[in-house]
């Protein structure tokens, strides 16, 4: 875990495989980096320095111990539900090879394990995705839009601001669409229900 780059970021916002409600960790290898993100989430203290004492300017982002009681039972069974979520995943893959016009997104190469957030799929141009999210959610299955493109945030297009093309992201914004992990949970057969309703929707 977290063993990518220099700090490691997990989320326990409500929409996460493992939640507080929200909050979050990070990890990393290096102590001067721990001991520069302990002080920003710890109002700017020094790690071990006085209680009042702020070399720096931080901020209150501490987990509570309440979050961390939800969070420490949940190791126990997070194998389990991310092997479930792989079998559905698996499952749903099996089916959607019989459905045109949808494929799912692979995983990055080199991935080694998956603990299945999210299931992309992608659309084939010229596939209206408006329509066939409004028309999955009529079927009961509740389809995401994603992520827009980072560079289209209005954040980052303010006058002066140099956002680079990223046709990659933006086809992607275009074309993909997710199955959250709470979908992925279900049992593998219900797969078939996805794969069935999807084909409905494409052909329709
Ligand atoms: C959940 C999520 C975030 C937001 O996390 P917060 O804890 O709400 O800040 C950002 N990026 C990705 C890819 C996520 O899945």
């Amino acid at each position: 875990m977290g063993g990518l780059g220099d700090a490691g970021v997990y989320s326990f916002q409500a929409s996460k495989a493992m939640t507080a409600g929200e909050g979050g960790l990070i990890v990393c290898r290096d102590q001067d980096v721990h001991d520069r993100v302990w002080s920003a989430c710890n109002v700017g203290r020094a790690p071990g320095g006085r209680w009042y004492g702020h070399p720096s300017v931080g901020w209150n982002l501490r987990l509570t111990e309440i979050q961390a009681a939800l969070l420490l039972p949940w190791l126990d069974r997070l194998d389990e539900e991310i092997e479930r979520r792989n079998a559905f995943c698996a499952a749903l893959e099996r089916e959607l090879a019989h459905v045109p016009e949808v494929t799912v997104v692979p995983r990055p190469e080199g991935t080694t394990r998956d603990s299945r957030h999210l299931l992309m799929l992608r659309l084939d141009a010229g596939v209206d995705r408006d329509f066939v999210l409004a028309a999955m959610a009529a079927e009961g299955v509740p389809l995401d839009a994603g992520y827009p493109p980072l560079g289209t945030m209005a954040a980052l297009t303010a006058e002066g601001a140099r956002v680079e093309p990223c046709p990659g992201a933006e086809e992607a914004a275009r074309t993909v669409v997710w199955l959250r992990q709470a979908m992925l949970m279900d049992a593998p057969e219900a797969a078939g229900d996805v794969a069935e309703a999807l084909a409905k929707v494409l052909t329709d």
